[in-house]
């Protein structure tokens, strides 16, 4: 079984859009999204559509915590308080339905999905540190556990008890004796100073983990937000990848 895995769309409709055309033509056998769907952009029902008409498993993000009422607000920096309150003026009660039924994690044959860490993952811990990647290989059994959450394609590799080593994210075979930590990297707002979109493929027969970056129109999107008049921060980090 052969799987594509999105996240961190943030409501940006032709990053997703030009993602699911390269999906296409890589033979999968399902689609899984680790959630972020919405936020940030200027288009997060068209987005919360694509992602249900096309993803097996759709996992809760922060950002959908957030738009449903459960995240304290005190934690958000005033640009995600911008952009969250224009997202929820947007949302009706299909995306409310949508976003209710998606789940916290979910794992298949020997993999784990979570947004952000399996650490508890509705506190949405970050891994980016040794710290923080030891407390979440002893929150998972699996062989593998595929995250999202910081927009920074990441590998961390269990070697001994306990103790990993962390690589940028790139192509790669896991051997069976390891344990993984796979982050995917982000659909709609890269932060790896290459602004085009990044997903991954995973095989489960050959064990094989695959990075795809997809360029897309990153203008048009830009000239969406500036007419939804979201925060300029916002529009230029997409050109930058950051
Ligand atoms: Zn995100």
């Amino acid at each position: 079984m052969k799987f594509a895995l999105i996240s961190d769309i943030h409501a940006n409709l032709e990053a997703l859009e030009a993602v699911l055309r390269d999906i296409a033509t890589q033979h999968v056998d399902s689609i899984n999204c680790l959630g972020d769907i919405i936020g940030y952009g200027s288009d997060p029902l068209p987005c919360l559509e694509l992602v249900k008409e096309h993803c097996d498993v759709i996992l809760m993000g922060n950002h959908e915590h957030a738009a449903l009422g459960h995240l304290d607000q005190e934690h958000l920096n005033p640009v995600a308080k911008v952009s969250l309150a224009w997202t929820q003026e947007q949302l009706n009660d299909r995306a409310f339905s949508i976003i209710a039924e998606c789940g916290m994690d979910a794992v298949i044959g020997n993999s784990r999905f979570v947004h952000a860490s399996p650490y508890k993952p509705s506190e949405w811990h970050y891994i980016l540190a040794a710290a923080e990647a030891d407390i979440a290989f002893r929150s998972f059994t699996e062989h593998i556990c595929f995250v999202g959450h910081t927009h920074l394609p990441m590998i961390f590799v269990e070697v001994e008890n306990g103790t990993h080593r962390r690589k940028v994210g790139h192509d790669f075979e896991p051997d069976e004796e390891s344990r993984y930590i796979v982050n995917i990297g982000s659909v709609g707002q890269p932060r790896d100073n290459d602004p085009r979109s990044c997903y991954v493929i995973y095989d489960m027969d050959t064990m094989e983990v695959r990075y795809r970056r997809v360029e897309y129109d990153i203008q048009r999107t830009q000239k969406k937000m500036q007419q939804a008049q979201l925060p300029t921060m916002l529009i230029d980090r997409l050109m930058a990848g950051r």
